[in-house]
C-alpha cells in the first residue's frame, strides 16, 4: 500500500511517497515560498535523484499539481500514475478536545478542523488548504487526519486546566493541548521495540529538542502531562520562543517596549529563546560555535535551554513516580552530545547515568547512551513523524 503524506504550512508543502509494505521511502519533497514568483521545489526521488527547482507555484494546489508531476515523471518519478497512490495522511495541528485520535477524513471532519481555527490560527488554515488541494487533484482517494494534539488528549484534566476562572475553559476552551504528539508517541513506541519491553509497563519522559522543543511524560503508551499548552509558546527555552515566563511580563513588556499584544506575541515567538538570549543565533550549531570561541552568551543560552529541560526531567520524573525510560529526539536531541550531557549532569540520584563514550557517539542514529549499570535507560532516537502519520493512515483505514 503506498501512502502519501503531505505537511502543509501557510507557504510551504512537505511531502513523502512511502510504500508501507516494507516501510520503504520512495520519494520526498517540499515546496517553499508558494504564492511568491521564486518558489523553491526540492524533489528527492528515485535513484538518489536530487533537484532544487524555482518557479512561480501560484497556490498550494499549483504546488500540489507540480509535486504529481515529478512523482509520476518518466525519468525521476517513483510511480507510474496517481493511481498508485492508496491513500493520503495528513498532518492537522490543532484538533482541539474534538479529535483524541487520527480519523477519516469526511465533510463533518472538516467542518471539526475549521472549528478549531480559534485555537490555531496560523496552522490550522493551512492544513485545511492540504487536505482541499488533495480532494480537489485526487477526489475518492482516502484521506486521514493526523493530530499534533491528539496523542495529548489523555492528560487528566488536573494537569490540563489552568489556575484562571474555570468559565474560560467552558466558554473559548482554554487549557493545556500540547503539541508534538505524533513525534512522542512515534519514539515511544519505538523505545519499547529497542528495549523489547511491552509500552503499557513502562514510564518514559521524551524530550523532543527541536527549533521548537517540548517534553512528554508518558504512562504505558499513553500522554499524561506536556510541557506545551494552549500553544507551543509555554515551556522549554526554544530556538526563538520564550516558553513558560511570568505572565506578568506580557503587559509589562507591553508597555515599556511600546508594544501592542500582537506585537508582543510575535517577540516572544520570534524574537527570545536561545535567538533572544545568546544575541547570535536560534541554531545550536551556531551557538555551540560561539561558546567554543569564548561568547558568554552563546554559553548562557545553551545553558539555560538545558537546566529547564532538566527541570522538566525531573518533574516529570516526579509525576510518573520514576521512569525507565528518557528519549531524546529532533535535531538537538539527536545530535547534540553536549546539551544531552549538560541535561543528565547529576541526575544519578533519579537513576540517569549518561555514558559519556556513548553519547559522543550517538548521532542522528537510535543508540542506547546510558550506562550499563544504570536505572533508566537513556535512548536517542530519531524522530520520524511521516512515517508516524503513514501508520496511523494504514491502521485507520484497515
Ligand atoms: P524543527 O523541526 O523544529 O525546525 P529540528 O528538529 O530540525 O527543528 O532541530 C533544529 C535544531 O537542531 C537546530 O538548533 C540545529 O542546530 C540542531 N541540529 C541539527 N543538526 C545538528 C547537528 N548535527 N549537531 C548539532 N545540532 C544540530
Amino acid at each position: 500500500m503506498k501512502v502519501l503524506v503531505i505537511n502543509t504550512g501557510s507557504s510551504s508543502l512537505k511531502y513523502q511517497l512511502m510504500d508501507m509494505d516494507g516501510e520503504i521511502l520512495l520519494a520526498k519533497g517540499l515546496c517553499e515560498r508558494i504564492g511568491f514568483y521564486d518558489s523553491v521545489h526540492k524533489y528527492y526521488g528515485k535513484d538518489n535523484y536530487k533537484s532544487k527547482t524555482v518557479k512561480h507555484l501560484k497556490n498550494h494546489l499549483d504546488a500540489l499539481e507540480d509535486m504529481l508531476s515529478y512523482l509520476v515523471n518518466r525519468d525521476y518519478g517513483v510511480i507510474e500514475n496517481i493511481n498508485e497512490i492508496d491513500a493520503i495522511g495528513h498532518r492537522v495541528v490543532h484538533g482541539g478536545e474534538k479529535f483524541s485520535k487520527s480519523v477519516i477524513i469526511d465533510g463533518d471532519v472538516l467542518k471539526g478542523i475549521r472549528d478549531c481555527i480559534d485555537l490555531a490560527p496560523l496552522h490550522n488554515p493551512a492544513n485545511i488548504i492540504g487536505i482541499e488541494a488533495c480532494m480537489h487533484e485526487m477526489p475518492n482517494k482516502p484521506m486521514v487526519a493526523v493530530f499534533d494534539t491528539a496523542f495529548h488528549q489523555t492528560i487528566p484534566i488536573h494537569a490540563f486546566i489552568y489556575a484562571i476562572p474555570y468559565e474560560l475553559y467552558e466558554k473559548y476552551g482554554i487549557r493545556k493541548y500540547g503539541f508534538h504528539g505524533t513525534s512522542h508517541r512515534y519514539v515511544s513506541k519505538r523505545a519499547a521495540k529497542i528495549l523489547n519491553k511491552s509500552l503499557d509497563k513502562i514510564n518514559i519522559v521524551s524530550c523532543h529538542l527541536g527549533n521548537g522543543a517540548s517534553i512528554c511524560a508518558i504512562k504505558g503508551g499513553k500522554s499524561v502531562e506536556t510541557s506545551m499548552g494552549f500553544t507551543p509558546l509555554s515551556g522549554l527555552a526554544m530556538g526563538t520562543r520564550s516558553g513558560s515566563i511570568d505572565p506578568a511580563l506580557i503587559s509589562y513588556i507591553m508597555e515599556k517596549m511600546d508594544m501592542t499584544a500582537e506585537e508582543t506575541t510575535n517577540y516572544l515567538n520570534r524574537e527570545s529563546g536561545v535567538l533572544g538570549i545568546s544575541g547570535i543565533s536560534s541554531d545550536f550549531r551556531d551557538l555551540l560555535k560561539a561558546s567554543e570561541k569564548g561568547n558568554k552568551r552563546a554559553k548562557l543560552a545553551i545553558e539555560i535551554f538545558a537546566y529547564r529541560v532538566k527541570k522538566y526531567i525531573s518533574e516529570y520524573i516526579g509525576v510518573l513516580n520514576g521512569i525507565d525510560v528518557l528519549i531524546f529526539t529532533a535535531g538537538i536531541g539527536e545530535n547534540n552530545a553536549l546539551v544531552r550531557q549538560l541535561i543528565t549532569h547529576n541526575m544519578e540520584y533519579m537513576g540517569i547515568k549518561l555514558d559519556l563514550e556513548k553519547n559522543e557517539q550517538a548521532r542522528g542514529i537510535e543508540r542506547n547512551v546510558s550506562k550499563n549499570d544504570a536505572n533508566v535507560q537513556i535512548l536517542v532516537i530519531p524522530t520520524n513523524e511521516e512515517l508516524e502519520i503513514a501508520r496511523e493512515c494504514i491502521n485507520i483505514l484497515s
